[in-house]
């Protein structure tokens, strides 16, 4: 059975390219029956942070990628991959490297200059020192190919002699990443590594050590990174790089995982589909090389769709989430106004901040304060006209969008006017000059009590 991971290093916060990875990940193990797991890769203590792992956490949890299983910290593994070391020591494929840091950097140099890898003097010394501090490196072959059949980029060719002795333990006797990877994957039992294309090179070195260790060695699939609209790297001034910050920009989950999807793979055409079918048709191999574009354009689109088609509870405690960060009042009994508002205004919407926005008029406390905009339309004819309207209004026993509508043509008719004389003065005093939906939905937001209320204000 396919096992997939995600293996984020927790020294920060969680990039979107690492979500989509994890999204990649996580749709391949369901279109194949399989599981996805989590491992924090948190072998660097000093850059690790407990934050950073919260922030992975989160998420993941937010983007709705449930691991199968309980997550698994490299750290506390760390035995488990010197056991690996001692294997290949005793087996010859590893041997005690005593450079010194001086003759490594001289070493260095000489293999630039001559155009090869770095070789160290003790490779086929088998020595064992007990006083001097020493690393273990692996012993990889000097002669030959080492060829990554690779789901995304094809068949990528490394020449042996490219490839350094890689360094497996420190000189404290700590393991490095590219021991801990596979020790762990091989011991998860990770069938696919589907990860960034920055560890292509590594794919090379992991796969000779998995061959010296006489384990299968993995299917891979490499990424390509995600870029900014401009085509560069996705940075701060592209406007978001975290998944955080697209939770707080006002993305709905089920949007960014429709959005990453399609970032680098995608179904035809197909801008919007479910979970259920992108589980059931996504393949690392349909995903293309090139590096993918964030097109925010897209995002919204996408993100609007899904606002168009989300619960109205789900949406009003999140309305309610956007007002609370803003410092704005929040009250229970918003709650059956932001019921009847969201469905009139979320249409608009392409975030949850454009939809808090979009309510702030329906939630205003009486008496509202009329900008001059305003009150310079309630001129002696206006007003009367309003007058007659409030009580016409009053008597209106269906409050909902048809019969407002009816209502106000009708009213309009009476007076000999068309609704053109009446509409922006009734909508200024009623949203108070906040932006708001067309009358009938103004007053079907606010209610007939709240909306009989504001205009005796603005009359009185
Ligand atoms: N920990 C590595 C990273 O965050 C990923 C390693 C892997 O996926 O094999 O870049």
């Amino acid at each position: 059975p396919v096992v997939t991971r995600i293996a984020p290093s927790p020294t920060g916060y969680m990039h979107i390219g690492t979500a989509r990875t994890a999204l990649f990940n996580w749709l391949y193990a369901k279109r194949t029956g399989g599981k996805f797991l989590l491992r924090i890769e948190d072998t660097d203590r000093e850059r690790s942070t407990l934050p950073a792992v919260q922030a992975i956490f989160d998420g993941m949890a937010w983007l709705g990628l449930v691991p199968d299983e309980e997550p698994v910290f490299q750290a506390a593994r760390a035995d488990r991959h010197v056991l690996a070391a001692q294997e290949l020591l005793a087996n010859g494929r590893a041997y005690r490297c005593y450079m010194t840091a001086d003759e490594l950097t001289a070493e260095r140099e000489i293999a630039r200059a001559e155009g090869r890898a770095v070789q160290s003097p003790w490779r086929d010394q088998d020595a064992n020192f007990n006083d001097r501090p020493y690393v273990v490196r692996f012993k990889g072959p000097r002669e030959g190919e080492t060829v990554i059949h690779d789901r995304v980029k094809g068949d990528v060719t490394f020449k042996n002699k490219d490839l350094d002795d890689l360094i497996i333990l420190r000189t404290d006797g700590t393991p490095t990443y590219n021991l801990a990877v596979i020790v762990d994957d091989h011991e998860m039992g990770v069938t696919h590594v589907i990860r960034g294309d920055d560890h292509l090179n590594n794919a090379a070195r992991q796969t000779l050590i998995y061959e010296a260790l006489g384990w299968e060695v993995p299917v891979w699939a490499h990424l390509p990174m995600i870029h900014g609209p401009d085509g560069a790297k996705l940075s701060k001034r592209h406007g978001a790089q975290a998944v955080s910050e697209f939770d707080d920009m006002g993305y709905l989950p089920e949007a960014m995982r429709n959005y990453l999807a399609r970032l680098g793979w995608g179904h035809g055409d197909d801008e919007i589909f479910s979970d259920e079918q992108a589980q059931s048709w996504f393949d690392v191999t349909d995903v293309v090389s090139a590096p993918a574009r964030l097109d925010w354009a897209k995002l919204n689109h996408i993100n609007n769709h899904y606002l168009r088609l989300a619960d109205i509870d789900r949406l009003v405690a999140l309305t309610q989430r956007v007002r609370t960060s803003r410092g704005e009042p929040v009250h229970d009994a918003d709650s059956a106004i932001l019921h009847r508002t969201i469905p009139l205004v979320r249409d608009g919407a392409k975030t949850l901040l454009e939809l808090a926005d979009a309510v702030v008029f329906a939630l205003k406390p009486r008496p509202l304060e009329l900008p001059e905009k305003v009150t310079g339309m309630l001129n002696e004819e206006t007003r009367a006209r309003l007058t007659r309207l409030r009580e016409n209004l009053a008597g209106q026993a269906d409050w909902e969008v048809p019969a407002l509508e009816a209502a106000l043509r009708g009213f309009a008719e009476s007076e000999g006017v068309g609704l053109g004389k009446i509409g922006p003065a009734l909508r200024g005093v009623l949203s108070g000059g906040a932006p708001a939906p067309d009358l009938a939905g103004a007053l079907v937001s606010l209610g007939k009590a709240e909306s009989l209320g504001r205009l005796d204000d603005a009359l009185s």
